[in-house]
């Protein structure tokens, strides 16, 4: 029955940024259609666990500063020793430095790269490769932008980062889509969470950003959960290199 597709009852999913924003909801909507989580956090996901906990679902913390490659192996193998497998990986952290373009500094352009594009590379490397060894397929999903089609305003790293994410989203899905492996993104419209803090206490940019929003309003946590439970799931198997707008219609203006 259609709806079983979407179930990940045995499933292990890995959601990094799991202990706030969109990493939160998304880790929450996974551990209810059945994965166990394995949150990943610079700091406790003590909140995500309790939501979980709450409801019966399995949830276990990995700490791990994502902004060097470093964290790849801590990552991998917290959730191996965990639970022993891996299926699903959700690229979700991520920073945003806004800054007028002329005034950015090297080490705040290295800063969000490594972030947002290297480590979320070397990370879906090491997945892949358990993937391939597990025999089982796997899932990946990217955490892209609005940024990732359109310029932005005062943040060249972050675009430039994001719009690397899709590309990299496409990418990777050519290369290991013969192993079962489906790399997909989604690209979250204007959300209320800490990265958007900033824009929404300006009046008149948050003003500018909702009345542009076809939907007239913000998007939050629970709007991501729909689409990361399709793409982490059997029923989007045939959907690879694929970036889903969960945007509020924003592209659609
Ligand atoms: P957020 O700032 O609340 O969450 C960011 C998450 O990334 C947090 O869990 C944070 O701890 C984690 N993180 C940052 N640096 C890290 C590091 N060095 N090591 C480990 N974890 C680190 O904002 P959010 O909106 O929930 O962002 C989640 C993702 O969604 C990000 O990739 C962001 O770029 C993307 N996004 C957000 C919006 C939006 O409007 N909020 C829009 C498009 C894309």
């Amino acid at each position: 029955m259609i709806l079983d597709l979407f179930k990940l009852d045995g499933k292990v999913a890995v959601v990094t940024g799991a202990n706030t924003g969109l990493g939160q909801g998304m880790a929450v909507a996974l551990a209810e259609a059945g994965a166990k989580v394995v949150g990943v956090g610079r700091r406790s996901c003590a909140e995500t666990k309790e939501k979980i906990e709450a409801f019966g679902g399995s949830f276990t913390e990995v700490l791990a500063d994502l902004s060097t490659t470093a964290a790849v192996d801590t990552v991998l193998s917290g959730a191996l020793d965990a639970y022993g497998r891996v299926d699903i990986l959700v690229n979700n952290a991520g920073i945003i430095k806004r800054c007028d373009a002329v005034d950015v500094t090297e080490a705040d352009w290295d800063t969000v790269i490594d972030i947002n594009e290297k480590v979320v590379f070397f990370l879906s490397q090491a997945f892949a490769k358990q993937y391939i060894k597990q025999q089982d397929g796997g899932k990946i999903i990217n955490v892209a932008s609005m940024l990732s089609y359109q310029g932005g305003i005062r943040v060249p790293s972050y675009t430039a980062s994001k719009s690397a994410i899709m590309g990299l989203t496409k990418a990777l899905a050519n290369e290991w889509a013969k192993y079962n492996i489906n790399v997909n993104a989604i690209a979250p419209g204007y959300m209320a969470t800490n990265n958007t803090a900033q824009l929404r206490s300006d009046d008149d940019r948050s003003d500018e950003i909702l009345s542009r929003i076809p939907a007239g309003r913000w998007g939050t946590p629970e709007d991501m959960q729909g689409a990361v439970v399709w793409l982490a799931s059997k029923a989007s198997d045939y959907v690879n290199g694929y970036t889903v707008a969960v945007d509020g219609g924003w592209l659609a203006r």
